[in-house]
């Protein structure tokens, strides 16, 4: 995700930090002599809470004692963007601890009913989870299917911004970071992913893509059903939708790869040259990094003021305006379109294992961004480098270090998503290549998304590689660039400094 520079448009919801009580276990219960006062007096000490799994940045979202396995999300969209969609969600997880109920996140919509292995289960709300007790508990290590039906709203409530985003001719999705479980039940952390299917009824004037390929289209009465499946597993936060009166135009990109871009029908012909710039994007990217990673690639250009793109996977969202818009700089939209193609590898293909790990992401798509512009606009990389070194103290002060970014501003939702982690994240970057010097970090990287392709990944994790690949104990180099709070030298440009830090931070 770029915040695009004309916005500051977010007015993100309030977080409350919540207790993380550990689920009430089955042997607990099981340990008790079965009275029905006994059960009756346990359920009364431990009521149905919000759970999390622990993420410092986002600690509700996620549940534990369960991995889901696969999504099937299935809406139906009436024709209003503004009307509740209605919606079924059915999750194939295995449980890895005894449960006698399990947490959902899911804040936004009515659920009508849960069934648990087609069993009706009982339901509550707290905070943004839903609570399912099913009618008998579930053991550690068994699969277990649960159905929810509800509806899915395309309305933000108050406080609560992200999920569906309404176009002008439909409805299309954002949902990074927390904010798939406004849309659908989920286990909304992007160290559980899983596989989708997404069926969407509409009516026929509408055309519907969502991630993956399709696999199914049926028309009765007027509406269409359009299926779509992912062919890699995929993190709740990259969920895309689009309902909209789109065409939906065809290219081939490197060694066959099918790429399907979606724009409003009445403006295919004005972005088409946009389109076109796709498949050598994936070539250059490829030639730096590896093949692409996914089954299908294209852009998603929406009618909608987000105030910013989004890389969900393999159909990356982008504002139309941003296209049409003759301020900008054609090299500048172009890099653009790269920032978001590379998270495909840095951020889709390998997610973070926690949030405070989002510099992975951001600081690979601005680096791949900046050597684009370098590369094909004689944009020279080293000077946006120095302008970022200058900036970098007082980024760290606003923000946190890049791989130890601040909380989200209360009020402000995706807050997270701030300079430290892009511009003062690729300068770690570029002063690892610095250190260890182009070759090795030109492995590094094609290492990293070929090590961790459709896996989850931690800082941690890459300091490791970095280490392992050259031979070299590099943790007091990422100690003081990931974590320092202030900026170290730059290796190979003593002559950079930083400028003083402004006494109150700033956004
Ligand atoms: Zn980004």
């Amino acid at each position: 995700m770029p915040l695009t520079p004309r916005t500051g448009a977010h007015q993100p919801r309030l977080r409350t930090t919540r207790p993380h009580p550990r689920p009430r276990g089955r042997r607990l219960a099981a340990g008790l002599v079965a009275s029905a006062a006994a059960l009756c007096l346990l359920g009364a000490s431990a009521p149905p809470a919000p759970l999390g799994i622990g993420d410092r940045l986002f600690p509700h979202l996620g549940n534990p004692g369960y991995d889901v396995a696969s999504y099937h999300l299935d809406f139906t969209y009436t024709g209003s963007n503004s009307k509740p969609l209605q919606a079924v969600t059915t999750i194939r997880a295995v449980t890895t601890s005894d449960l006698d109920r399990l947490n959902l996140d899911f804040a936004h919509g009515t659920v009508q009913s849960v069934d648990v292995d087609g069993r009706p289960a009982a339901f509550t709300r707290a905070g943004e989870d839903l609570v399912v007790t099913p009618e008998t508990p579930l053991s550690a290590g068994t699969w277990t299917r649960i159905t929810v039906r509800h509806t899915s709203d395309p309305v933000p409530a108050e406080h609560q911004d992200g999920g569906w985003v309404r176009t002008v001719d439909g409805l299309a999705m954002a949902d990074q970071a927390d904010a798939a479980h406004l849309v659908y039940p989920c286990n909304d952390h992007p160290s559980d992913k899983a596989m989708f299917t997404i069926r969407v009824t509409a009516p026929d004037a509408y055309t519907v893509v969502a991630n993956g390929l399709p696999v199914a289209r049926e028309r009765a009465a007027g509406n269409t059903t359009w299926t779509y499946r992912v062919e890699h597993p995929m993190a709740t936060e990259l969920t895309q939708v689009s309902i909209g009166r789109s065409a939906v135009l065809h290219r081939t990109g490197p060694h066959g790869l099918p790429i399907r871009d979606v724009v409003p029908a009445k403006d295919r012909k004005a972005l088409e040259p946009w389109l076109a710039k796709t498949p050598d994007q994936i070539a250059w990217l490829e030639s730096k990094v590896g093949r692409f990673p996914f089954e299908t690639y294209g852009v998603l250009m929406a009618q909608a003021s987000t105030g910013f793109e989004l890389e969900t996977q393999t159909l990356s969202l982008f504002e139309k305006d941003l296209f049409t818009e003759p301020a900008y700089p054609k090299w500048y939209i172009e890099s653009i379109m790269v920032h978001e193609l590379s998270h495909q590898w840095f951020g889709d293909s390998v997610s973070p294992r926690s949030w405070s790990d989002v510099w992975l992401n951001e600081g690979h798509a601005t680096w791949y961004e900046e050597l684009y512009a370098q590369e094909k606009a004689k944009r020279p990389m080293e000077k946006r480098m120095k302008a970022a070194y200058s900036a970098s103290d007082a980024w760290r002060a606003a923000g946190g270090p890049p791989a130890a970014p601040k909380l989200p501003t209360p009020g402000q939702k995706i807050s997270i998503f701030r300079p430290s982690v892009y511009d003062g994240a690729a300068l770690v970057l570029y002063a690892l290549r610095q250190e260890i010097g182009t070759h090795a970090f030109e492995r590094l990287e094609r290492l990293w998304v070929a090590d961790h392709e459709d896996g989850t990944a931690s800082t941690a994790d890459f300091e490791q590689l970095a280490s392992d690949l050259t031979g070299r104990d590099l943790s007091g180099f990422f100690k003081a660039w990931l974590y320092g709070a202030k900026t170290p030298p730059m290796p190979g440009h003593p002559d950079w400094k930083t400028a003083p830090a402004p006494k109150r931070p700033t956004r």
